[in-house]
């Protein structure tokens, strides 16, 4: 065969070597925190300050979510504020030794305020980012409210500003915030996402507050902060718990599909004094194509990935009626796997999140029996988490559910419900 009739049919049959951006890549793995504050809203430190933290941990992706805006423009930051998120002298001392004297840019204004120049998405990118190793994803937290209670929503990838949309209830109010980000979303033709935050943040929002957004279907299952009450209290369910009664009010009378939990830092206190919100206590694991913005959100947006605070899966899987997960062993570590789900026994709901099964192997995995309307799987190890959001808090992976066979009973008994 002529050489070069033999490169073209190995192109032909090799589009993986054909090269360029086109060529399909092997799964990966990436870690990535997809809320975090700043000096840009209420965070105690400089952008550079914080994504240096995450790089040095061996974040892949970070999202700084600051509240009501992108991290764009001009904002000057006063320098010898003394709140409790004070840029003090040594503060800026600091960052002039790290990133070098050129980074830091400081005036003083008409009135003798010292002030330092916070740097932009574009600056931080140009510093920190390298190629299939580091990215920022651009974020706001859209920081909303009805009434007194807290809605807080997470947009990922964005390209321009969101404004709190307000409503005239929870619901709505939650709603007209996803419904925001999802217009954006098509009018730049570009993936984005939208998480709702701490749901149980002043009591705010019910289980069923939580199950009713459409066209959205992300929620965090653990946030790093002291006060968002993860494990419920006496008169408000834990995170575990209102995601199952949440995924069942979904798969049941609201028919709005699968819902997906996140674990997120929320980190505000960046200088090690406090314990209120630091980073490094949530994260999730994406399994992505490449380390881009667009395709770690379409990755997040598939369902290919799992919530941890400190539990590492080799990988997770489900088919027909499986579902599996590969636990990364740590030495004097045991886990213990619950496989969690709801049945639908007689035309009706059994107990809602019922535990299905217990493992502690490291390759647990559950064969569905028939009457399950989905199926999650949480693995909690052994070791308490090193910094605790609050006291019992244990390292956790939670594995994002998959339908169950009896999902397609309801639908075909009651469809529109
Ligand atoms: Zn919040
Ligand atoms: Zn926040």
């Amino acid at each position: 065969m002529p050489i070069a009739l033999l490169a073209v049919s190995f192109i032909l049959l090799s589009p993986a070597v054909a090269g360029g951006d086109d060529k399909p890549a092997q799964p990966q793995w990436f870690k990535g925190n997809t809320h975090t504050h700043t000096y840009w809203s209420d965070g105690n430190a400089a952008p550079e300050h914080v994504i240096d933290w995450y790089v040095n941990n061996d974040y892949d992706f970070l999202v700084l979510s600051d509240h009501n805006i992108l991290s764009q423009g001009e904002k000057w930051y006063p320098i010898g504020r003394d709140d409790w998120r004070p840029l003090r002298p040594e503060h800026v001392e600091d960052l002039e030794r790290r990133f070098g004297p050129d980074w830091v840019q400081t005036r003083t204004t008409d009135d003798g305020t010292k002030e330092m120049r916070l740097k932009t998405l574009p600056e931080l990118r140009a510093k920190f980012e390298r190629a299939g190793e580091f990215i920022m994803i651009q974020g706001e937290e859209i920081t909303d409210q009805f009434d007194r209670d807290p809605i807080h929503v997470n947009a990922i990838n964005l390209q321009e500003l969101i404004e709190p949309q307000g409503g005239d209830s929870v619901r709505e109010t939650i709603q007209r915030n996803i419904d925001a980000v999802i217009e954006q979303s098509r009018r730049f033709d570009r993936p984005m996402l939208a998480h709702l935050n701490h749901p149980n943040f002043g009591h705010a929002l019910t289980p069923a507050d939580v199950a009713a957004i459409k066209g959205e279907r992300f929620f965090e299952v653990y946030n790093g902060h002291h006060s968002v009450r993860n494990h419920g209290d006496d008169d408000t369910p834990s995170m575990d718990q209102m995601w199952d009664i949440a995924l069942t009010l979904r798969l049941t009378e609201y028919d709005l599909g699968l819902l997906y939990g996140f674990a997120t830092d929320d980190a505000h206190n960046h200088h090690g004094q406090g314990r209120t919100s630091q980073p490094g206590r949530g994260w999730v694991w994406v399994k992505a194509d490449k380390l881009t913005p667009n395709a770690i959100v379409s990755a997040l947006r598939a369902g290919d990935f799992y919530a941890s605070t400190g539990v590492t899966l080799k990988d997770f899987g489900s088919s027909d009626r499986t579902l599996w997960l590969e636990i990364q062993p740590q030495d004097g570590v045991t886990y213990t796997t619950e496989f969690i789900g709801t049945r639908w026994r007689d035309g009706a709901i059994s107990a809602v999140g019922e535990v299905l099964a217990t493992s502690s192997e490291l390759r647990p995995q559950y064969e569905m029996t028939g009457d399950e309307l989905y199926v999650r799987a949480r693995v909690t190890s052994s070791r308490e988490h090193p910094n605790p959001f609050a006291e019992g808090d244990m390292e956790t992976a939670w594995v994002q559910p998959v339908l169950g066979p009896a999902r397609g009973n309801i639908t075909a008994q009651e469809p529109g419900h």
